[in-house]
């Protein structure tokens, strides 16, 4: 008889703690070390992105590239607004190259040393390509935009920025599935079945009105599992990724699902819309006095004129990264409140606990498993691995005590330890 089952007879009924701990223990020591490492080195990475973004900004005004590529720009084009859209697709490429040994450190050879990644170096860098001319585009359209309003609003840009930064966020979110999701990955009809049939009835049962799942190929790039549920005005969309469906068993795909559907159902997307409006609106009325403050101080050979000069991009960016800097204890835990929802969301509509728990355990190849309140609190942007199967493991208690007939007190161990198995190669 193993540990679990004496506590959960101990307590004449089933015991949510005691089971969470099972699961939790299903996982060795040196996989646990190796998923630690991986995820807290992420905690020293955002320190180190914000370093390297202030050291390239203040490169940038210092050695006078930015006035000088303003006045370069300003003597071809003549008008203000295509000054600002050139420069801004400039900046991006200059920025993009001068971080490039960052970037391909961090997103391409940390992640296949800690066997994330499944991509070739030729893939990978023709993925940064496609993002670097789409980042370029982006840039200018979003920044011509941008410093318009600057101009026009003068003192009160703060507000109408923020403002027109969420609109320009929500119409790209609502044309990524159409236009930008297809440059990196193929999407295709999930084929009939009952497990495309059981992914719709959960659906219908939940009110979101889609007929169709798509599956799309995540493999080209990694071995994570994903899923999504977006879109509006009836045009939503289900999608999953290749490999949840190939690596997982049906009842982890349904629990997945239902976390995904808890997302659009809860209309999380359009919470976050208004929570980042605020948010943004105060960054941006701090990054205005940040930006002053560090001109008028230090700003002598920059050639700035103010906050709408184009040349104050770096400036105005450096003060952005320091204001998100500080906000990430609060970005994450507005996230993983949502996430939290999400999964709550998902085991009522799925009911299929122990999938969500195994697959939570599957999220240990590149999260921590098990972190301190605190830890959690600060980094994580998702619920953790042990919180997760905690939280199924209430849910099936629960349920237990209700008598809910499609529930039972047997734990998929011999699932979970397999799953381990595999993460500890
Ligand atoms: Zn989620």
């Amino acid at each position: 008889m193993t540990e679990w089952m004496l506590a959960t007879n101990a307590a004449a009924g089933f015991d949510p703690s005691a089971a969470t701990d099972a699961y939790i223990a299903t996982m060795d020591a040196a996989a646990r070390a190796r998923s630690d490492a991986y995820f807290e080195g992420g905690y020293w990475l955002i320190l180190v992105n914000l370093l390297a973004g202030l050291a390239m900004a203040f490169l940038l005004l210092q050695t006078g590239f930015s006035k000088g590529l303003r006045d370069r720009v300003q003597g071809v084009v003549k008008s203000k607004s295509l000054t600002v859209a050139v420069y801004a697709a400039a900046y991006t490429l200059v920025t993009t190259l001068v971080l490039f040994p960052l970037t391909i450190w961090q997103n391409y050879f940390r992640e296949h040393e800690y066997g994330l990644s499944t991509m070739t170096m030729g893939a990978w860098l023709n993925e940064q390509l496609i993002g670097l001319v789409m980042g370029m585009v982006m840039a200018a359209v979003f920044l011509t935009i941008f410093y318009i309003v600057l101009r026009i609003a003068k003192s009160a840009w703060w507000i109408w920025g923020a403002g027109v930064s969420v609109i320009l966020l929500a119409m790209m979110i609502f044309v990524a599935p159409v236009y930008i999701d297809p440059l990196f990955n193929e999407y295709t009809p999930m084929e009939e079945g009952e497990l495309r049939a059981d992914i719709l009835a959960i659906a219908e049962a939940n009110g979101i009105p889609a007929d169709d799942v798509y599956v799309f190929d995540v493999s080209r790039q990694s071995n994570r599992i994903t899923a999504n549920v977006n879109g509006l005005f009836g045009t939503t969309r289900i999608a999953l990724s290749d490999t949840l469906i190939e690596n997982t068993d049906p009842d982890e795909v349904l629990a997945v699902m239902g976390h995904e559907m808890g997302h659009y159902a809860l209309n999380h997307l359009w919470e976050m819309f208004t929570i980042f409006g605020v948010v943004l609106a105060i960054g941006f009325a701090f990054t205005n006095w940040m930006f002053n403050a560090v001109n008028a101080r230090f700003g002598r050979n920059w050639g700035i004129s103010g906050i709408s000069d184009i040349a104050g991009l770096p400036l105005l960016a450096a003060c952005l990264s320091v204001y998100f800097f500080i906000m990430t204890p609060v970005f994450n835990t507005v996230i993983r409140t949502n996430e939290a929802e999400a999964d709550l969301f998902g085991l009522n509509a799925a009911r299929e606990p122990d999938g969500f728990a195994t697959v939570s355990l599957r999220l240990a190849s590149y999260r921590k498993i098990d972190p301190g309140y605190w830890e959690e609190f600060i980094f994580f942007d998702h619920p953790s691995g042990r919180a997760r199967v905690s939280m199924a493991m209430e849910w099936k208690a629960g349920q237990l005590a209700l008598g809910a007939e499609d529930q039972t007190p047997e734990l998929r161990l011999d699932r979970a330890e397999a799953i381990m198995q595999e993460l500890a190669e």
